[in-house]
């Protein structure tokens, strides 16, 4: 067998050997107290990082796709009108989904790697009511983290519900349910939290129950109703078979994730970007999208004038056997993306730049040697102290 690439790309992420473990133990069997005592554990950690204590968490088998895809069916009635303040690839998803559900769905476009203005959603809402507003917090397409606080003032102030993807963000970045005014948050196993793809959570608020139940759109396997049956048994179930795998993976991911505290965690994925941010720019490289301070998630980097962007995330794998990621849509061959949420060191973050420094070399751009890694650990000095 080849060897384990390094994978720095944003989600899935490399999985640690307790959560592996735990995914290749014997099955539990997905009805009665076993699985009921997972998904207890599960389901109160994820509440935790949510932040809130009045929403419903439920869990269902699909990639976050399906997730979101489930907030479509079950908040709206064909028809429904919504908006989608557009900025890179994961929002024109949204409107896909949406679309494709027959929701009428009205958009605000910013150019790729500009952060969404609230003010503008405001106006756009005050000209236009609408249902609801869909919006993505991490855009993995150009790591810039929405505004999404603001944002949520504001669709609250026009009485429209705020549904959110937070797929890529959940356990990298603040968040806050409750005290921000969300009603919808869709979250995924394979990202921040270093489990195997397989499972969505979304968190429910009480205004979308209340929408789910006057909605008139098809729907079955993701119908949250059913879901919230069986997750209120004295032992909670899924309706369907889970991924029962993955959920004991989950399980190990929650326990590893939540040893030092959300706060520790989360300061944890400031750190990380931090270092492939001022490592990337002592290579003497330039960063792409707005809002860098914030953006812990996926660091977007314009590639040099010598190579185009593609080439250096082929040779990064064929050469270094590290994975990163292209630039998506418009960003195709000028920007490449380095993935650093989910549960890693320092030193895989350092074995990330020296492959890009290494690469770079190989490809004809000059770069001081050493200048990444000198960064980076002046960073993890920083933080973390010698
Ligand atoms: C990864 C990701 C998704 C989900 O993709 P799946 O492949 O369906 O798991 C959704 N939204 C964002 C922002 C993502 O980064």
């Amino acid at each position: 067998m080849d060897r384990p690439e390094i994978i720095l790309a944003p989600g899935p992420t490399p999985i640690p050997p307790e959560v592996l473990l735990a995914q290749g133990s014997p099955l539990v069997y997905h009805r009665g107290p076993g699985f009921g005592g997972l998904m207890r554990d599960v389901t109160a950690r994820l509440k935790e990082l949510y932040r809130t204590q009045t929403a419903d968490v439920l869990l269902m088998t699909s990639s976050g796709t399906g997730g979101l895809e489930s907030a479509i069916q079950n908040v709206f009635s064909p028809g429904d009108e919504v908006l989608v303040p557009l900025a890179g690839f994961f929002s024109e998803r949204w409107t896909k989904l949406a679309e494709a559900h027959g929701l009428v769905v009205g958009t605000i476009e910013y150019d790729w790697g500009r952060r969404v203005v609230p003010e503008e959603v405001a106006a756009a809402l005050a000209e236009h009511p609408v249902k609801a507003v869909l919006l993505t917090h991490s855009e993995t397409s150009t790591g810039v983290i929405q505004p999404i606080r603001e944002l949520a003032r504001v669709a609250n102030e026009a009485g429209a519900l705020v549904v959110v993807d937070v797929v890529s963000s959940l356990g990298a970045v603040p968040f806050a349910f409750d005290e921000w005014g969300i009603d919808v948050a869709v979250g995924g196993s394979q990202k921040a939290l270093s489990a195997s793809p397989g499972i969505a959570f979304v968190a429910i608020s009480e205004r979308a129950w209340a929408s789910q139940r006057a909605a008139t759109m098809h729907r079955f396997y993701f119908d949250w109703s059913i879901y919230k049956d069986y997750a209120d048994k004295p032992e909670p179930e899924n309706p369907w078979t889970p991924a029962i795998s993955v959920m004991q993976g989950l399980h190990a991911a929650l326990e590893l994730y939540f040893q030092d505290g959300v706060e520790v965690a989360l300061e944890r994925h400031r750190t990380l970007s931090r270092a492939v941010k001022e490592g990337a720019q002592a290579l003497g490289l330039d960063l792409f999208g707005e809002g860098l301070d914030d953006n812990w998630t996926v660091t977007a980097i314009r590639a040099p004038e010598a190579a185009d962007a593609d080439t250096i995330s082929d040779r990064m794998r064929s050469d270094f056997g590290c994975v990163i990621a292209p630039g998506q849509g418009p960003l195709k061959g000028t920007v490449f993306r380095i993935g650093h949420f989910g549960y890693f060191s320092e030193l895989d973050i350092v074995r990330g730049l020296a492959a890009l420094e290494m690469t770079l070399e190989r490809l004809g751009h000059p770069v001081k040697r050493g200048a990444a890694v000198a960064a980076a650990e002046g960073v993890f000095q920083d933080a973390f102290g010698a």
